[in-house]
């Protein structure tokens, strides 16, 4: 097989496609997107790229979250990016801050052991407010009500390549529950507790956990230890109705009981992950190997007869696939019988 060097990717394509009209998209689907007002040139680079390679072809919304109002500036610029409908939601204080009965001397005490381990966000508390929001909060903001499937932007990424075919319909029509493109180890010194609550929730909820489900690519040795792996929740195409669920629901509840959202620095994207692969049959996930994502300073880029004709601006399979830190290899073990 000749590898295909990018740099034809360009070359104008002998078939002259029609144009297709804007807002064809069936799927009962929305963009996301968390930031921060003073995010907008980020936010703006990532609707091009989102825009330019899927959705001017399928007029998707775009949902935009933010803790304080947006500014009109903001809202004027992020309207003039795409022709789609775009809303704007005001998350609520009490989904957005420390709750009450957190231990303030204890969570404080965390924040200082994370900060001399030298580990990123180690001290800052409205980083903690994001990922227990996007743990347990994003799909019940009124504004997504409305919405089964979501895919999940932030500023300042790309989609490295055309995305010529709807990742909603083929979630739906696949009957999918979450589909990613990264995965890779996090770092432990945010998670401590996070394993052994995990397994005292399975022990009281054993009626949640699939029979098929994936606990391969979360642990090594049968769920006696946790490997660290995780979907990189940067990029998310899911099913809110998986979040809805009574088990997901259980399962956030008793993670936010313990605290450690704030005693420890506990991400959205380890608890997405541990409960879509403990909850749901592993062939509800799904690895959108041929979408090129990139949010820095990771990538995934389609490689062989995924990366044809897709104008990749990255080189075919130039990422993170089978490095050592990537999950991949474990995910697609879970289908190999390994
Ligand atoms: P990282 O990718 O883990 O390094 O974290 P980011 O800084 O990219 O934050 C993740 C997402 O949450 C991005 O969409 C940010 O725009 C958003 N975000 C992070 N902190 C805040 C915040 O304090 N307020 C708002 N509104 N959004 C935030
Ligand atoms: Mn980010």
């Amino acid at each position: 097989v000749a590898l295909h060097n990018p740099s034809d990717a360009h070359e104008s394509p002998t078939k002259i496609e029609a144009p297709r009209p804007v807002g064809i998209g069936t799927a009962n689907a929305t963009m996301v997107m968390l930031a921060r007002n003073d995010e907008i040139d980020g936010v703006l680079s990532s609707m091009a790229t989102v825009e330019n390679r899927f959705n001017r072809e399928h007029g998707y919304p775009w949902t935009f979250l933010n803790e304080v109002e947006f500014t009109e500036e903001f809202k004027s610029r992020v309207k003039n990016a795409t022709s789609a409908h775009v809303s704007f939601g005001l998350i609520p204080d009490e989904h957005w801050s420390q709750p009450n009965w957190i231990d303030e001397v204890m969570a404080t005490k965390g924040r200082k052991k994370m900060a001399q381990a030298k580990i990123i966000y180690a001290d800052n508390v409205p980083y903690r407010n994001m990922c227990r929001f996007n743990s347990g909060f994003f799909y019940k903001q009124p504004i997504l009500q409305q919405y089964r499937y979501y895919w999940r932007v932030e500023p300042n990424v790309r989609i490295m390549c055309d995305v010529k075919f709807d990742p909603f319909d083929y979630l739906r029509d696949n009957n999918k529950i979450y589909g990613f493109t990264i995965a890779f180890t996090e770092w432990e010194k945010t998670i401590p507790t996070l394993w052994s609550t995990v397994k005292e929730f399975m022990v009281k909820h054993p009626e949640y956990v699939n029979e098929d489900n994936a606990l391969g690519f979360l642990s090594d040795n049968k769920g006696k230890t946790y490997n660290l792996c995780h979907f990189w929740s940067n990029f998310e195409i899911a099913d809110m109705n998986f979040w809805r669920s009574e088990a997901y629901e259980k399962f956030f509840d008793y993670l936010e009981n313990r605290g450690g959202f704030y005693y420890e620095r506990w991400g959205d994207a380890p608890v997405h992950s541990i409960a879509a692969a403990l909850f749901a049959p592993k062939e509800q996930l799904h690895f959108f190997r041929n979408i090129g994502y990139r949010h820095e300073p990771f990538q995934h880029c389609p490689s062989g007869a995924d990366y044809e004709g897709l104008n990749c601006e990255c080189k075919a399979g130039d990422g993170l696939d089978y490095a050592p830190q990537s999950c991949i290899r474990r995910y697609e073990n879970l289908f190999s019988g390994k």
